[in-house]
């Protein structure tokens, strides 16, 4: 994926830095531009890899999306594929888990005569375009696609094509598209196959709407098709078909090139204020512009949006929303576009009801969050699951991963903290940390000498399934208690017994027990690890690899090897409550025995050793995790992007290179402590925070800052006011 593109079609993985040659003519730019050679920019496009095997692969990555529908990239003549389109919300009865993102069929077929090659595909991260060409010399097929961004709904297809590339085309007697006229003999019949309504319901009562419409124009042998796609969905009712109709309508009303400069402007402005820019190094620019681009099509920035593990883009996970969200995704979204940053958070306060029940039904007080979550915030972690070899196994994640309940009132704090304002936790999405640290209250157990214990859990690190205080677990309910206390009582007239609960919290999670030896330096992972075999990783392989498939399940937990990032989750997440010295510790503690064995583990690594200044090692992780979609590094990108591994690398070079450190909605400074590897020779960030618009500039140890209104500037230790339009600090 990597690859730059040679005039001649060779695809050159050494070539980079340099422009990609783009087809000979782009379709979308018709009319009048038609004839233009572009070139393709290395830093803000995406090649796919031309292996067929790579298909599925390619089909994830390039994955258009607007937030509320999401198209796989598959190929044109794979029009075939039932499980094209996701449309976010919209989850149905499914086998065998619970419910899954109800999946429908592709919009972008167009039959091709069976020996047309695949061509070129690049990704264009500026717009969202996905191109195609086939440059046979003669004129060949040339497409582009994309999801309207600021149009959520619609999707645009242009391609042009020699009609002789056509296979499979029908009489054109049975055509009725509006607005079509035949180019040739049974060519448009054929292009509008799926053309008109269609209605997709799911079990849920809710379902999808489709209005596809193909129009075809051309010269005897070259064709144009513009396709345009509506699709309109609802979780719990049926939307009404005329939204869809009328939606097209518009849509046609614009017409595929106004649409385009449509889409250009929609992300010309979100660029704008989350473009990420490593001065020095191409690749991992684009890595990073590629996980913000997934990132930002993911989300709806209005009502309640849950983010799926993978997002729009794939069937794995079922569209589950898991702690991913909140603590991969969320904090990008809280710096970047605090709209959609609110719609994730309205996802999990309008689902603090099933919350409340779950815990009431575990005989708790508060509120416990589901592991997976899907339509109505009920648990939808599927009870089992089958391995490699065919067996059956129990998964029992939704019973045990407990975490999660601390990592939403995380996510909310992390919302405030960014934003500054307070009032949003003295409004409704405050009930997110008291109600979860109501529920860790009455969670734990008190032994004889006072000390408080949460037994029964599993941690990130799922290697080890049942096991008793996991210091992450225990570390984040601490935190979670504290931070519900803090709102208790910083209110202008507490409720007395409201007041005398808070202090109940602080004294639960002073006795929480951590696991934290002050000798060493270093936090046990959960009660017991340290008595298990000490197997490092190296002794198993490369990472990241699946250390439970190599030495098989029983081995590994009875064993030191862990899938993930675990107690160094807590130095991620709530560093400010961890001793100091204790990061480097784990740090040395953990990283020999991790697998990687879930693809969001690298770029923890990445933060953290940046943060502790070992830059060598943190641009080793990072390239890791750069890696793990556009070269498919753990075999799993097939089922979709891996959202929480872009928001980690978006994490790598904010919290980790930059050193930028948030910790709750009274910071009077932005604190930034930069620290950039060798090679590169800036870094620049676009973000949001306490309401001012940011463009942060990191060179060596000192930060460019330019702002909107003026804002109090830390950099390692150097402390000043910044007023518009900017200045250096440090
Ligand atoms: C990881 C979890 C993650 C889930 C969904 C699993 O492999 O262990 O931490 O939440 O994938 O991305």
């Amino acid at each position: 994926m990597t690859a730059a593109v040679r005039a001649d079609g060779q695809v050159e993985p050494e070539a980079l830095p340099r422009a990609i040659p783009g087809p000979p003519a782009l379709v979308l730019e018709l009319p009048g531009r038609i004839g233009t050679a572009r070139w393709f920019d290395p830093a803000w496009c995406v090649v796919a890899d031309p292996r067929p095997e790579r298909d599925r692969v390619t089909e994830s990555v390039f994955a258009v999306a607007d937030g509320q529908v999401g198209t796989r990239g598959l190929l044109e003549e794979a029009h075939a594929d039932a499980t094209a389109v996701r449309v976010a919300g919209v989850y149905t009865a499914a086998e065998p888990v619970t419910e899954a993102l109800l999946a429908l069929p592709s919009w972008v077929g167009i039959p091709l005569a069976d020996d047309v090659p695949t061509g070129l595909r690049v990704l264009d991260l500026r717009d969202g375009v996905v191109h195609r060409w086939v440059p046979d010399g003669g004129h060949g097929l040339c497409t582009a696609r994309f999801a309207c961004l600021d149009r959520p709904g619609t999707g645009v297809l242009v391609a042009q094509l020699d009609r002789t590339l056509l296979g499979d085309v029908v009489p054109v007697a049975h055509l009725e598209v509006p607005g079509t006229r035949p180019a040739a003999d049974g060519v448009v019949a054929g292009l509008a196959r799926g053309d008109g309504v269609a209605v997709f319901r799911a079990t849920s009562g809710g379902g999808v709407v489709r209005d596809v419409a193909t129009a075809v124009d051309g010269d005897g042998e070259r064709i144009v098709v513009s396709r345009l796609a509506v699709h309109r969905g609802s979780a719990h009712r049926m939307p009404p078909v005329g939204s869809a109709v009328r939606a097209l309508g518009a849509a046609r009303d614009l017409g595929p090139a106004r649409l385009l400069d449509e889409q250009r402007a929609a992300w010309a402005r979100r660029w704008a204020e989350r473009d990420v820019e490593v001065a020095g190094d191409i690749e991992a620019t684009r890595a990073l512009r590629l996980g913000i681009f997934h990132l930002t099509q993911a989300v709806r920035r209005a009502g309640a949006a849950g983010v799926p593990a993978r997002g729009l883009t794939g069937p794995a996970y079922a569209g589950h929303v898991f702690w991913d969200m909140e603590v991969f995704v969320l904090p990008f979204l809280a710096a970047v576009d605090p709209a959609a940053a609110a719609s994730a958070l309205e996802y999990r306060r309008t689902r603090l009801g099933a919350a409340r029940d779950r815990a009431a039904a575990d005989g708790r007080s508060g509120a416990r969050f589901p592991w997976e979550s899907g339509r109505d915030g009920t648990d939808v972690t599927p009870r089992s699951g089958v391995t490699l070899h065919g067996d059956v196994v129990p998964i029992r994640t939704g019973d045990l991963e407990e975490h999660v309940t601390a990592d939403v009132a995380w996510g909310a704090w992390q919302v405030a903290a960014w934003s500054g304002d307070w009032g949003l936790l003295d409004g409704p999405a405050g009930a997110l940390v008291v109600e979860t640290a109501r529920y860790w209250a009455s969670r734990v157990r008190w032994d004889a000498r006072g000390r408080a214990h949460i037994d029964g859990v599993t941690g990130p690190d799922e290697y080890h399934e049942v096991v008793d205080d996991n210091a992450f677990t225990n570390l984040m309910a601490r935190w979670n208690l504290e931070r519900a206390a803090e709102l208790v009582e910083r209110a202008e007239l507490p409720d007395p017994g409201r007041v005398a609960e808070a202090e109940g919290w602080r004294r639960c999670a002073a006795a929480l027990v951590d696991g934290y030896d002050p000798v060493r330096r270093v936090h046990e992972q959960f009660s017991g690890f340290d008595l298990l075999e000490p197997l490092v990783t190296a002794e198993l392989g490369r990472p990241p690899l699946a250390a439970d498939l190599v030495l098989g399940s029983e081995r590994t937990a009875a064993s030191q090897i862990i899938k993930q990032a675990d107690v160094l989750m807590a130095h991620l997440l709530v560093p400010g409550s961890l001793p100091s010295g204790s990061l480097e510790a784990d740090l040395d503690r953990y990283l020999p025995h991790t697998a990687h064995g879930s693809s969001l583990s690298p770029a923890v690594h990445a933060t953290l050793m940046a943060r502790v200044g070992r830059l060598d090692e943190a641009l080793e992780l990072f390239r890791v995790a750069c890696a793990v979609d556009v070269d498919d590094l753990t075999g799993t990108t097939a089922g979709g992007v891996h959202l929480a591994t872009m928001g980690g690398l978006w994490q790598a070079v904010v919290l980790g290179f930059l050193g930028v450190s948030i910790s709750g909605p009274d910071d009077p400074a932005l604190v930034l402590a930069p620290r950039l590897p060798e090679a590169w020779t800036s870094v620049r960030v676009r973000l949001r925070w306490h309401g001012a618009r940011l463009r942060l500039e990191a060179q060596g140890e000192r930060v460019h800052v330019l702002t909107d209104r003026a804002v109090t500037v830390s950099v390692h230790g150097s402390t000043r006011t910044v007023e518009p339009p900017g200045g250096w600090v440090g």
